[in-house]
């Protein structure tokens, strides 16, 4: 879509090491995970990203509540899944953060099963958390909102802005809509693409059924605040950075930051988020404190005074938004997905849903929003008999500019232990080593056993 609207991407900066700031101290990594001086960490690590790959891979992308362990994993919030698979609490800390990150939420308020297959429908770990050849490669030259400014141009007067819908009437022969300023508009089909919480808004005639308008209440939408600090130069680059940070600090305001100087080195600043439950906590500050903290933050975590002399900032608290109810996407809490998930996409009468949260690609992303607008619109197309229902779902074809390479994973991610595993198997190594010798040392008759014991004594 950015091609045939003319808009060129270029690749989030990345040269020089990430850091990870963990109980008060700065490490430089470079690859998929911070780094672990202990192997147990280490072993912790691998194992978290390849179950959730393994577990992802069995759920199916455009019906998630018909995986086979569905109902058992829908109980199951993230917390619980991290607290079963990592043993390590650096692991722990580090999977909390990712779950932050992706989901704008808490490990306890997000199912595991929901997040499992956000994971698996955005091309598992290797994809979905990676900079290069992954989620967060590429920006647009100029900005995201083009995309939407030039789909607008095109369409010219018929996209109606500040028009909030409040009402939709099925009744009649055709559709009723009408919006908050009371224009009534007519239309045979509608098209809802609104994140599902935020059509409790409108009025529905007739009433939508139970499970859709159930499910509408359950799925609260993320928490985020946006943050750009702007700087002379970029001096993170001087110093070997690449500008990505891993902060897990409980008092940072910040969890994840990125470059974000244009492409031509111009701007030079770090984009990063307040997330989730910090999101809540830094609200109430005043925009200039949060921008101190920031700044504190950022010379902490990469150990100079140059992150204290901003000479711009910017910021976006999506919680705000009214017409939005925070970002980036709805999420599923536990219990929700197998409940009432089955009709996410399922039409009312002449009503259909597009939106993000509605996609089998990319879910939460703009991908999926387009995969999910162009789905859509096909379902209304078929059932006005202009194309056949095996019409409806086209995959997107590759992009033959950006083509996304392979994913792959070595021997030793594959086939590592896990902690738990390699701990399981030392023990029983130590018990069999200790029982043999303890055999041996009986036969040459070092050692004596009293075979007479009480049942009591045995147990
Ligand atoms: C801070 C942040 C960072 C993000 N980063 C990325 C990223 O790097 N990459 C990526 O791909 N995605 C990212 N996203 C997510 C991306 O923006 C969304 O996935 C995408 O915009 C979803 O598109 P959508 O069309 O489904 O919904 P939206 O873009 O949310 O559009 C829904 C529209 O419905 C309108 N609306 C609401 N109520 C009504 C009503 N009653 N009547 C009429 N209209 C109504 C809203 O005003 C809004 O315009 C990010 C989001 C945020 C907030």
């Amino acid at each position: 879509m950015a091609k045939e609207l003319g808009i060129e991407t270029y690749k989030v900066y990345l040269h020089g090491d990430l850091l990870q700031h963990t109980k008060g101290k700065s490490y430089r990594f470079l690859g998929a995970f911070p780094p672990a001086y202990n192997p147990l960490v280490f072993l912790d690590y691998n194992n978290f990203m390849r179950t959730l790959d393994q577990w992802g891979s069995e759920i199916p992308a455009d019906a998630p509540w018909k995986a086979p362990h569905a109902k058992d994993w829908d109980k199951m919030s993230m917390k619980e899944f991290i607290e079963k698979v990592c043993w390590t609490s650096a692991a722990r800390r580090f999977a909390e953060l990712l779950v932050n990150v992706v989901a704008t939420a808490e490990t306890q308020q997000v199912s595991a099963l929901w997040f499992l297959w956000c994971v698996r429908i955005c091309g598992g770990t290797g994809r979905v958390f990676s900079t290069d050849n992954g989620g967060q490669e590429r920006k647009f030259v100029g900005g995201s909102g083009q995309i939407s400014e030039k789909m607008m141009a095109l369409l010219q007067d018929r996209v109606k802005l500040e028009r909030p819908v409040i009402r939709l009437d099925q009744s009649g022969e055709v559709v009723i809509v009408e919006t908050l300023n009371h224009e009534v508009y007519q239309s045979k089909f509608i098209i809802s693409a609104i994140p599902p919480i935020l059509t409790t808004k409108i009025h529905f005639t007739p009433e939508l059924p139970p499970i859709r308008n159930q499910l509408i209440h359950r799925l609260p939408m993320g928490s985020i605040i946006k943050c750009m600090v702007y700087y002379k130069e970029a001096f993170w680059r001087k110093m070997g950075y690449c500008g990505c940070m891993m902060i897990e600090d409980e008092d940072t305001p910040i969890g994840f930051t990125l470059d974000d100087t244009k492409p031509d080195g111009s701007a030079p600043a770090i984009v990063g988020f307040i997330l989730s439950r910090k999101a809540s906590l830094f609200a109430n500050l005043r925009k200039e404190e949060r921008k101190t903290k920031i700044c504190q933050y950022f010379a902490k975590v990469m150990g100079t005074e140059e992150a204290l002399q901003p000479v711009h900032y910017e910021e976006k608290d999506w919680c705000k938004e009214q017409y939005s109810g925070g970002c980036y996407t709805a999420y599923f809490p536990p219990g929700i997905m197998t409940q009432f998930g089955s009709v996410i996409r399922k039409p009312v009468g002449r009503l259909y849903f597009a939106g993000t949260e509605t996609a089998t690609v990319w879910s939460g992303y703009m991908e999926g929003a387009i995969e999910a607008g162009e789905r859509a619109a096909r379902e209304v197309m078929c059932k006005m008999g202009r194309i056949g229902e095996d019409e409806i779902w086209v995959p997107e074809p590759e992009s033959v500019d950006v083509p996304a390479r392979p994913i792959t994973t070595t021997f030793l991610e594959r086939n590592l232990p896990s902690t738990q595993g390699l701990l399981r198997f030392l023990g029983h190594t130590v018990f069999f080593a200790t029982a043999a010798a303890g055999i041996i040392a009986i036969k040459k008759g070092y050692l004596r056993v009293n075979c007479n014991l009480s049942f009591s004594q045995r147990s």
